[in-house]
Parts: C-alpha cells; structure tokens; sequence
C-alpha cells in the first residue's frame, strides 16, 4: 500500500513547481487523482465508492499533499461537498450524484466560510429566503476554490429568522457568477474566486439540508482533522527538501534543524493517533491542538527551508520558496479565531 500513495506524491511533485509558476488550472493532476482512484475515497460503497476510514483517508491526503498542495486544495473542497451531500437529507440527490462522483465525472466544490471562518463580522453574507419549495440566495460565497471549473458548489445562507439552508448548486444557476480567479500568494493554479448569487434559485430537489439552526454540523468526524493531513503531508515535503540540501550546508546548520526533524514524526503519529480514535465514535480527538502543532511545525519547517536553501531557494521556480508561501496559508485555512490565538501564541512565545 505505501508505495502505491508513494507513487501518487512523486507523480503530483513531478509538476508542483511548473504550476506554481504557471498558475494554470491542472488537467493532468486531477487525471493522476483519478488514475489513483481518489475520488471514489470518500464514497459510500452503495455507489460504487471505496467508503475509507479515518486513518486510510489521512494517509491518503497526507500523500496528495506531500506531491502538490494545490492537488490537495482542489480534492478537500471536492470531498468535503461530496461529504455534506452523502451525509444530507436528500436521499434523491445523493442516489443521482453518487455513482457519478465514485467514477469521477463531476467535481465540486464548496462555498461555505461565509457560515464558519470568513464574513463573521457584520450581516450575513448569503441570503436565503424561501418561496414555496424552492430556495432563493442572495449575497457572496467569499471563497471559492476550483469556482469556474466545477459542476457544482455545495453553498449555504442564512434565512431573516437566523436558520441556514445548505443546497447544491449547479454553477450554470441563473444569477450565479464565478468571479475571476484571485490573485494570491501561492495556490492560484487551484482557481479560487469569489462566487455572488442574485436571485439564484433553486428548487428542493437541490436542497441537502435546513432550513436549521446549524446546517454543517452532520460533517463526518474525520473533517476536522483534514486540514492538519494537508498540513503534514506539506510538513514532509519541506522535511525532504531540508534532507535533499543538508548535505551542502554545514554541521551547525544541520543541528539546528534536528529538533524540527523529532517534532514533524511526533505531530505526525499524533495525527494518527487522532484518526484512529475516530473508530470509537463516543471518542473525542484532540483536532484543535493538533491543527495548532501542524501550523507550528510547518512554519518552522518553511523558515528552515529557505535558510537552507539561502538565495537561490528564493528564486521562483525553486522549491524552497514556494513551499514558505504554501505554509503561510495554514494560517487562514479553515481556522477559526481561538486557534490562529493559540498559534501565534506558541510561535511568539519560542
Ligand atoms: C486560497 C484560499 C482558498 C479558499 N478556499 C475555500 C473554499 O474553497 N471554500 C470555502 O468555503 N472557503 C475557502 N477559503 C476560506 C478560508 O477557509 C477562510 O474562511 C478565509 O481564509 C478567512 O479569511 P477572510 O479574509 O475571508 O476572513 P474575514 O474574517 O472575512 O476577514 C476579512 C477582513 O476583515 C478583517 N476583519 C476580521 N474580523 C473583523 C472584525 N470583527 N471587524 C473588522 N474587520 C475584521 C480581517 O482582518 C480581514 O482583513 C479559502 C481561503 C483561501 C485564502
């Protein structure tokens, strides 16, 4: 099994670096996903899905990661809408698009920050009303990633009374609009744009779950953890690159990076130590500190990285470089407030 996820990192890492530069969308990636049978991971096994546990999906993202962090960004937001419609309340939707996400013929995405980490300050910034059966949305999905290239976004908004609606929309929606990719620090091949609805409508065949208080609250339980398995698969990326140019650089630099090498195989095994609970569903995994220790551990790992790789690791194109910014986005992924605190909490205080 390892060297089968071995060969999907090296095939992923064979053009990291090509698309970090290009900031092309990446066919060829999503082929090898598909090739390694990724997208049937989180598929119950009813429609033709591999249905994996916990532990067997970390190794899995862990492996996208460690090849290609843009890979890994484009197939969390796929899986993580395929999980919110496997797990919904539309028995209907979920027998029409399992078969189809199982075989890799449709990739969606998701459009929901504005319910969890972006927008909190100030109104919501997705509306929805309701006419009869059908569910009008009104506002912007801040971020989207892979917006103009997926069959679907899973989005949700808030109703005048407070519940949320969560629905899958097709992006041809009429009043849906993709806006352009945005321009950022690192990722840009994986397409991420700010997504508007105006009286985008949508009947109730399109409608997982609410109206209710807390639409996502039915994620499977390994989703917190998913971030932190892109975190770690990043963290052994560096921890290569580190290894690949130690030999050049002298014995003090060398031992002062060992600390980092104990630290990454720790996070690591508590990672998994975390996934593996999950089996006991009345089990609580530590997701909140382990996210905390990944953020940590990859910002030093990017720092030991570019001091290694001195100037020409700051040369686009280099690895080096482009592994720092990638590490900077563990800061603003998915996070809520309390952790991004306890991170720079324990980054400021060492
Ligand atoms: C590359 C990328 C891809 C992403 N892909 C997806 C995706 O596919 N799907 C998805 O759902 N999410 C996605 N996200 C969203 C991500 O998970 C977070 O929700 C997002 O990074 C939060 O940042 P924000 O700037 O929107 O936060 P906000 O909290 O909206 O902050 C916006 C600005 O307001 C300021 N601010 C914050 N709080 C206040 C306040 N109380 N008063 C005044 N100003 C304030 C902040 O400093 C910031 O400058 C993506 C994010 C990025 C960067």
């Amino acid at each position: 099994m390892a060297s089968v996820l071995e060969k999907l990192t090296q095939e992923l890492a064979g053009s990291a670096d090509r698309y970090d530069r290009s900031r092309e969308w990446p066919e060829d990636v999503l082929r090898v996903l598909g090739a390694h049978g990724c997208w049937r991971w989180g598929i119950p096994r009813a429609y033709g899905g591999d249905e994996h546990e916990s532990v067997r999906l970390i190794e899995g993202l862990e492996a996208i990661a460690r090849g290609s962090l843009t890979a890994v960004l484009i197939f969390t937001q796929h899986d993580a809408a395929a999980d919110l419609i496997m797990r919904g309340e539309n028995g209907a939707l979920r027998d029409r698009l399992g078969p189809k996400l199982a075989a890799g013929e449709m990739l969606l995405t998701v459009g929901i920050s504005q319910l969890t980490t972006s927008r909190q300050h100030g109104g919501p910034a997705m509306k929805v009303s309701l006419n009869g059966r059908a569910a009008t949305f009104d506002g912007i999905m801040p971020w989207v990633t892979s917006a103009g290239r997926a069959d679907l976004i899973v989005t949700a908004g808030v109703l005048d009374d407070g519940r949320q609606l969560l629905a899958a929309m097709p992006t041809t929606t009429p009043g849906l609009a993709v806006g352009p990719p945005l321009e950022l620090a690192a990722l840009e091949a994986a397409s991420t744009s700010t997504v508007s609805c105006e009286h985008a409508t949508l009947d109730a065949a399109h409608v997982i779950r609410g109206p209710l208080e807390k639409v996502l609250s039915l994620r499977a339980p390994v989703r917190p953890l998913v971030v932190s398995s892109a975190g770690i698969g990043l963290a052994g990326a560096l921890v290569s690159e580190l290894k690949k140019l130690a030999p050049r650089r002298g014995a003090e630099l060398r031992a002062a990076v060992e600390p980092l090498f104990v630290r990454y195989e720790s996070v690591r095994e508590r990672l998994y130590a975390a996934a593996d609970m999950l089996s006991d569903p009345s089990a609580e995994a530590p997701a909140g500190e382990i996210r905390v220790a990944v953020n940590d551990l990859v910002l030093r790992l990017a720092i030991a990285a570019v001091t290694f790789a001195k100037g020409t690791g700051y040369l686009t194109g280099q690895p080096a470089q482009r592994l720092a910014r990638e590490a900077f986005f563990f800061l603003v992924w998915s996070i809520p407030e309390n952790l991004q605190a306890e991170t720079l909490r324990r980054f400021c205080a060492s």
